[in-house]
């Protein structure tokens, strides 16, 4: 089942400064960055593990610091250890120091446009509610929400500094 492709490392990349200040600036990311994303997004995906479920999914992370991180869905033969790509991409970036995030693009081998799982926009939220999130078909083309449209209402830090009752 295992798969022993060698693969070439990459560094994670950097937006360049600005892209970065009109993203900043404005909140939305243009089309021209939509579409590398979207390349960065795929290339994560290239580097999953995904022996057990065939399932590829890629997510690259844009920091508001400009540092981008990449990240694939990382099965285990135990498969409760399993991770998905969302989460190997902020561990990644949070490891790293980067604790703010613009954007993160999905990519999957699917012609549909796969969302998020619920533990990954439990996990991502924990990073803010504001993160524009881009769900990518093979094709490039996507549907966008933001963190908080995907999982309204969250539980997050700010509710465990709340004062307790009795
Ligand atoms: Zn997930």
């Amino acid at each position: 089942m295992s798969s022993s492709v060698a693969i070439k490392p990459i560094s994670n990349g950097t937006v360049p400064k600005d892209v970065l200040d009109e993203i900043l600036r404005t909140g939305k990311l243009s089309a021209a960055f939509e579409k590398e994303l979207f390349t960065l997004a795929s290339e994560a995906k290239n580097r999953s593990y995904a022996p057990y479920s065939k399932f590829r999914v890629g997510a690259a992370v844009i920091a508001t610091s400009g540092n981008i991180y990449l990240g694939g869905n990382v099965e285990s033969a135990s498969y409760g250890a399993t991770r998905c790509a969302e989460q190997t991409a902020f561990q990644k970036a949070v490891s790293e120091g980067d604790r703010r995030f613009l954007a993160v693009g999905v990519a999957t081998d699917t012609d549909a446009f796969i969302s998020p799982c619920g533990i990954c926009r439990q996990f991502m939220v924990e990073f803010g509610k504001g993160v524009i999130v881009y769900n990518f078909k093979p094709d490039g083309t996507f549907k966008r929400y933001l963190l908080s449209e995907l999982l309204p209402d969250s539980f997050g830090p700010e509710d465990l500094d709340r004062p307790r009752g009795q």
